[in-house]
């Protein structure tokens, strides 16, 4: 069997080209969707991300906002910042790109930032709200896999979803918006025992540890969908995923490439988050 490929990049811009004309009638109304973003300190990483965030917002229409600041910032400065965003009516969404500087804690920016604004959806209120099934902004990345699932009218409910990773951007949010959709969800980390038998048995696999090539073909079942959240660097500089692809494509059902896989979805998804604040703050949801 080879891998039907679900390219994010081909759906996210088929959704931006949607967002761009809902945009466009938004401002005939006098709404313009604001996105401010905080970026601090000087990971080239990070700067790339805020980058392709600002591309995208001009793209759709959204204004954003960049504020950069250096890394001797205190963390009461960006708590008084992130005050005057919460009360301004032009903001929309706000993002503070993570990671933060060692001596910020990360945790008190996240519950600083009001959960009508909170576009990452990291905030404990839009954690509780996305487990408890309510409407709320839901994490960029998560949201943007289910997405990809759906484009490709894959069947969620009742499959074996196992997810490889535990963190609280990808790993946890994923696994529950997958309970959400009616999956059966296992969660495996670098404390699981016989990995192995969960992969093999996974008819969905996310993989979002950052390990380059962690998975090969020879671990999965013959038809699995196979999405691969993880970015690394490798020696020639260029990017690769979390999954051997060209072995694993020979007997998954569907798979995703990285680049142009999961990493343009979740910008994709954070416009949509920001527009959705826009709409909500001016009774339009
Ligand atoms: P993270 O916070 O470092 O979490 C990695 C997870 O992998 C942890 O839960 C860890 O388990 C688990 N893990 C590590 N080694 C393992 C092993 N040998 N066996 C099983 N599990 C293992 O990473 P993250 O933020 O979720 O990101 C994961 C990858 O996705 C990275 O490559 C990142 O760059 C990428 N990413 C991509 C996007 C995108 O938009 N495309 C967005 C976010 C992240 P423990 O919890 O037990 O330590």
């Amino acid at each position: 069997m080879t891998a039907e490929v679900i390219y994010g990049k081909e759906l996210a811009q088929s959704l931006r080209d949607d967002m761009k004309e809902e945009v466009e009638a938004l401002r005939l109304k006098g709404i313009i969707p604001g996105l401010t973003v905080v970026l601090i300190g000087d990971d080239p990483a990070s700067k790339s991300y805020v980058k392709g965030k600002q591309k995208a917002s001009d793209y759709v229409g959204v204004a954003s906002e960049l504020i950069e600041l250096p890394s001797s910032t205190s963390q009461e400065e960006l708590l008084t910042l992130i005050d005057e965003l919460n009360s301004k009516t032009t903001v929309n969404g706000i993002l503070v790109q993570l990671p933060l500087p060692a001596h910020i804690d990360e945790q008190m920016i996240i519950e600083a930032i009001s959960p009508e604004k909170d576009v990452d959806g990291f905030h404990p209120v839009s954690i509780g709200r996305m487990m408890t099934g309510k409407d709320t902004f839901y994490p960029c990345t998560p949201y943007g896999i289910i997405q990809m699932l759906k484009s490709k009218q894959i069947d969620i409910e009742g499959k074996h979803a196992v997810i490889i990773g535990r963190s609280n951007i990808v790993g946890k949010p994923v696994g529950q918006l997958l309970l959400g959709e009616n999956a059966t969800v296992t969660y495996c980390h670098s404390r699981t025992k016989d990995m192995a038998k969960f992969i093999a048995d996974a008819d969905i696999l996310i993989v979002a540890v950052g390990i380059a090539h962690f998975i090969n073909g020879d671990h999965i079942k013959e038809g699995a969908v196979v999405i691969d959240v993880g970015v690394n660097r490798v020696e020639d500089g260029s990017l690769t995923g979390d999954v051997d692809f060209e072995s694993a494509k020979e007997k998954a059902g569907f798979i995703t490439p990285v680049p142009k896989g999961v990493g343009p979805m979740t910008i994709t998804m954070l416009m949509h988050n920001t527009i959705k604040s826009a709409k909500k703050a001016n009774g339009l949801l």
